[in-house]
């Protein structure tokens, strides 16, 4: 038995002739029992019209009264068939039958009832909420061999069905209100939640079992759109024209917010003179389109080596053109791409080399988002194997520490990076010979201030500005008399070359100044990035 009430009845009239199909017409009747909406659509309207008719044949005085009311001007003459009959015959309001010849019609009617489009949900609740439907997202998410525990399957539909749903509940309302019932229009059923009752637990018995949920990492996406129907939102942009505003990314400006938020502002009468109520009758229904599968992003992180001094950290492109070959960000996503079997990724790391600095020592963290993964569980062991297949692919960096993070835990890498050490060795070259003696001073600097104005090699990607950095200790190993190791501690974002050479005087005091003869670096190694995230995993 459907949970319908004696107030019901009206409504199931009206909307059965004006073409609702059955699940529409128990969602206006605001049913919210899932199992109402899975019955065969045959034996729902079956349901439905003995209901009609037991209620008629009770108070069949009554019924016919409402029944006057309720088809308003439409037919042209009630007592042509006793009520009983007319209930369950009742020609389309919307429709082109001629008036004249109301039994006929009746006939053709009763065909159409079970055939024709829906005029609110344009077929989505009819046959495309059916098998067939269930199998093809079944079918769609099989072959992309996604690795998931539960779904969530999420509906896209026409913008125009928020109108279509508007002006079949002004019909709805007339009748409520000319027996001053009360209504909600929030109360009833969305066509989004009727679909997903009806289709979750198909699918889910397609793929075998699979809990489709309400919230999930895998989303499976259908969409439907009405190419005969795309312009019933159009009268909208003129009477609510501050609605309808061109954004950048859309294609069209009827997206589904505008249309519900232009919805809201108009008025009834306004809407009524420019759209019909119950809306017109479509000759087709919907087209699915494409299933879009989509697994929210997993993150990894770790730490890398740079042993090059020809490798940039990202592509290097010039002007279209490729500078050098590869880059650490591709030797350390190409592995992971594909074992992740991702579609794409966005790379960070806590700062950055430049192309002929080396990292050494543990390496720098880093980490990657990886942007719809089909492939998101992988044990320790096979992380470490992943991590072992980066280090055989390439002799210019290396890997370590590589673990799945949490999106929250990737911030912990950027976060107070500025207040950071990092330690770095240069190569130093001295215009005047030196000798161990004339650098030994240098070791007992401490917490040298520097003022950097933002140097000339970068000042074409960054605005000029002065900023203060502090150097905290430095080493210095003698190696002949025009070269010597420069160990560094500095604050994080130091500019180290331009502190050696001192970029012109734009960074002061620098290590010319110091020593009292122009110097010049050769080598830079980051020996450490003390950044203590991700967490080390022990060999
Ligand atoms: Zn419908």
């Amino acid at each position: 038995m459907l949970p319908l009430k004696e107030k019901d009845k009206p409504i199931i009239q009206k909307l059965l002739s004006a073409g609702c199909c059955v699940r529409c017409v128990l969602r206006f009747c605001c049913v919210s029992v899932q199992a109402a909406y899975r019955k065969p659509h045959q034996d729902t309207l079956k349901e439905l019209k003995a209901f009609i008719n037991n209620t008629e044949n009770s108070k069949s005085q009554e019924s016919a009264e409402e029944n006057s009311k309720s088809h308003d001007a439409a037919v042209p003459d009630p007592t042509e068939d006793p009520p009983s009959k007319r209930a369950k015959l009742e020609p389309s309001e919307t429709g082109c039958l001629p008036e004249d010849d109301t039994a006929a019609a009746a006939v053709v009617k009763l065909k159409d009832e079970e055939s024709s489009v829906c005029v609110v949900c344009l077929g989505i609740l009819q046959e495309l909420c059916g098998l067939t439907q269930a199998v093809k997202i079944a079918e769609k998410v099989k072959a992309e061999k996604y690795e998931f525990d539960t779904l969530v399957l999420s509906v896209s539909l026409p913008a125009q069905l928020c109108v279509r749903e508007h002006s079949c509940w002004l019909h709805v309302k007339k009748e409520l209100r000319e027996k001053s019932m009360a209504v909600d229009k929030d109360d009833v059923i969305q066509v989004k939640e009727a679909f997903k009752w009806i289709m979750q637990g198909q699918v889910a018995k397609e793929l075998g079992g699979v809990a489709v949920v309400t919230r999930s990492f895998f989303e499976v996406g259908v969409e439907f759109t009405h190419p005969e129907t795309d312009a019933d939102c159009h009268f909208l942009a003129t009477t609510c024209a501050d609605c309808f505003k061109p954004t950048k990314n859309k294609q069209s400006v009827f997206t589904r917010m505008a249309v519900v938020k232009a919805l809201e502002k108009i008025d009834d009468a306004k809407f009524l003179k420019h759209y019909p109520c119950p809306p017109a009758q479509p000759s087709s229904s919907c087209i699915s389109q494409d299933v879009q599968c989509l697994h929210v992003s997993v993150f990894v992180a770790g730490r890398y080596n740079k042993f090059c001094r020809s490798l940039p950290q990202t592509p290097w492109v010039i002007d279209g053109e490729r500078r050098m070959e590869s880059s650490v960000e591709e030797l350390i996503a190409a592995p992971i791409l594909s074992a992740f079997r991702a579609d794409g990724f966005n790379f960070s790391s806590s700062g950055r080399e430049d192309v002929d600095v080396r990292t050494l020592g543990n390496g720098r963290p880093f980490a990657m988002e990886l942007l719809n993964p089909h492939r998101s569980r992988f044990s320790k062991v096979e992380m470490k194997q992943l991590q072992e297949t980066i280090n055989k692919s390439s002799d210019k960096i290396r890997v370590r520490d590589l673990q799945i993070v949490t999106r929250e835990a990737m911030s912990r890498m950027k976060e107070g990076e500025e207040e950071k050490t990092k330690s770095y060795t240069a190569l130093v070259w001295t215009q005047k010979p030196i000798q161990s003696e004339d650098i030994a001073f240098i070791d007992d600097i401490k917490d040298l201030t520097l003022d950097q104005k933002t140097p000339l090699r970068v000042l074409h990607r960054r605005a000029l500005a002065v900023r203060q950095r502090v150097v905290h200790s430095m080493t210095t190993r003698f190696l002949d008399s025009h070269h010597f190791y420069l160990g560094l501690k500095t604050q994080a974002g130091t500019y180290i070359k331009e502190f050696v050479h001192g970029d012109f005087g734009r960074t002061k005091p620098n290590l010319c100044q110091l020593l009292k003869t122009d110097t010049d670096i050769l080598e830079l190694d980051v020996e450490s990035v003390d950044v203590d995230w991700p967490p080390p995993i022990p060999e």
